[in-house]
């Protein structure tokens, strides 16, 4: 299968700013994901943990269409996502998305780096393009690297870039998958407190990361998957001190 009806619940779904219903999702014949259902509020942050392979990145993608689910139904700030080229423009028009390998143009500068999507995209001038550029590296607190190349930087600092690019386009739901794993460890926290700081700003987040102190901290709820299904989701504190299933102690056992 790969064209996705509208369905008719999508029009209710408009009060979320992510709605998965009844997600399916295969590749080939492996059943990546299994009627995943998720409903997040706007300004609402959800941390996803489990193990390598449980789907989380596959469904992080679907949201912004990187993926194609072929099953149930996704609605991403009220526009439920077909084959429709035009929805799935206005769906990646609101959702900016931060990799685990930040994903910068190596020859571009950092302010290149910034202004390519708004000037490009979104037709912004150069001028008002590398104002905004500026005024997003200064909050991820590195506007004196604009005009080196990613190369130049540390891992974190790139990742802090990438944040800022994609702030750029001036996002209402950011989507992270792994952001600091990829970081050494001495660099994790300067990327996390940008997360941290964005998240107090009022942002609907969700994330990917097994950093369970920023789950702590941020989340509204934290979300555990395996096998392709959310086997479990909870407050923070429900979810660390008193996990329902088995393979949610099992994982945190490892992971704590
Ligand atoms: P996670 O992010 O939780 O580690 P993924 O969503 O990356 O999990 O992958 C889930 C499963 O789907 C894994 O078994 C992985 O090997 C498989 N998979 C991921 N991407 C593809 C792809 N493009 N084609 C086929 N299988 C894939
Ligand atoms: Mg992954």
């Amino acid at each position: 299968m790969s064209a996705v009806p509208a369905s008719p619940s999508a029009r209710f779904d408009g009060d979320y700013a992510v709605s998965l219903t009844g997600v399916h999702k295969w590749y080939g014949s492996f059943h990546v994901l299994r009627d995943v259902n998720l409903h997040v509020r706007r300004g609402e942050k959800i941390v996803i943990c489990g193990p390598s392979g449980s789907g989380k990145s596959t469904m992080i993608r679907c949201i912004n269409r990187l993926e194609e689910h072929q099953k149930g139904s996704i609605v991403v700030n009220g526009t439920e996502l077909t084959n429709d080229l035009r929805r799935i423009d206005e769906v990646r028009r609101e959702v900016g998305m931060c990799f685990q390998h930040f994903n910068l143009f190596p020859h571009l500068t950092i302010l290149e780096n910034c202004t390519l999507a708004p000037i490009w995209v979104r037709k912004m001038p150069k001028k008002d393009a590398e104002e905004v550029a500026m005024k997003y590296l200064t909050r991820v607190r590195i506007p004196e690297q604009a005009n080196k190349y990613p190369g130049q930087l540390s891992g974190g600092q790139q990742q802090r870039v990438a944040i800022a690019r994609s702030l750029c386009m001036n996002p209402k739901i950011m989507l992270f998958d792994e952001p600091t794993s990829a970081l050494d460890p001495e660099m994790v926290k300067e990327v996390l407190d940008t997360m941290v700081s964005l998240a107090n700003e009022g942002m609907t987040m969700l994330c990917v990361t097994h950093e369970m102190g920023f789950a702590r901290q941020v989340a509204d709820r934290v979300i555990f998957m395996d096998a392709g299904q959310i086997v479990e989701m909870n407050t923070p504190d429900a979810f660390f001190s008193n996990p329902q299933h088995e393979r949610t102690r099992l994982f945190l056992g490892q992971i704590l």
